[in-house]
């Protein structure tokens, strides 16, 4: 569709140049024709080249991926925070889906081919912990392999392993994000216990695109940094002396402090305000300024 309409110009100009041969010759300007010649075949040149780049362009970014109506009814039907959106911002939501699943390859362990709930998963997953932001791009993620389990340390898959998600800072696997199905399918299906490892992890991806996983997210001004890292060693105070409703994995360390508070956030922004005005504050500048 629409891949002749740029050489309709070129087309046009060829044949007035060629045309305009014959016609000079006759009056004797052979030098004329001459020159004209060799226009033809230097703008004969300049359009391949022109179309080589256009092309080339064109193969390397991803054409989105287009929702489809049921696929709007399963956001509805499994997407809590799709739900809470306006209908402008469904359509921006849906829009970040298709780019999502057009760049990032999911790739679903013990299926040929990932089903597409599980990708609409973790695009959601994705698209919700960005949101917000004023851009959004996954960094160096190229992959997202969903298991079907949990799984150990050692990535290998354990039913009774402790890990739900883990993004790689670093080595063979920097460019991939690990998740668990029925961890990721949990992550919707209860919307009120401020956890989705999911979003989690997504936001230690975002995170990790200053360079670290460190708790300090990028785009975060000056003075929101000196608060953040004062709330920071606060709130894993108070975890730790049981005075929180942050939940406890939030005291492992800054950067699961960040993840852990990013997805209470998203999920229970209304609790989040009520019980840690602070820290709600200062989530509302980052992600919504
Ligand atoms: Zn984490």
């Amino acid at each position: 569709m629409g891949k002749a309409k740029p050489f309709i110009p070129w087309i046009i100009l060829f044949a007035l140049l060629l045309g305009s041969i014959p016609v000079i010759l006759s009056y004797k300007g052979v030098t004329v024709a001459k020159t004209i010649g060799v226009l033809v075949v230097v703008s004969i040149i300049a359009a391949l080249w022109i179309w080589r780049i256009n092309t080339r362009r064109k193969s390397d970014r991803n054409e989105r991926v287009k929702l489809t109506t049921n696929d709007r009814f399963w956001l509805k039907d499994h997407i809590p925070f799709y739900n809470g959106l306006s209908n402008e911002d469904k359509k921006i939501f849906e829009d970040r889906i298709g780019i999502f699943l057009a760049d990032i390859t999911i790739t679903e362990i013990g299926e040929e081919v990932a089903n597409k709930s599980t990708c609409l998963y973790v695009a959601c997953s994705a698209v919700i912990a960005y949101w917000g932001l004023p851009y959004w791009n996954y960094g160096v993620l190229r992959e997202v392999l969903v298991y079907p389990s949990n799984f150990d340390p050692s990535n290998e898959l354990n039913k009774l392993g402790i890990v739900e998600g883990k993004v790689h800072h670093g080595g063979l696997m920097n460019n991939t994000m690990i998740l668990s199905l029925p961890a990721l399918e949990k992550g919707f299906q209860i919307d009120n216990d401020k956890k989705n490892v999911g979003v989690h992890e997504f936001a230690h991806l975002l995170d990790k695109s200053d360079g670290s996983i460190d708790g300090m997210p990028p785009l975060m001004g000056e003075e929101d940094r000196e608060l953040w890292t004062k709330l920071m060693e606060k709130g894993i105070k108070d975890i730790k002396a049981g005075d929180s409703t942050i939940p406890d994995y939030g005291s492992t360390n800054n950067a699961e402090f960040f993840a852990v508070v990013s997805t209470y956030y998203k999920e229970c922004p209304k609790l989040l305000k009520v019980k840690h005005r602070q820290l709600y504050e200062l989530m509302e500048r980052y992600y919504n300024s």
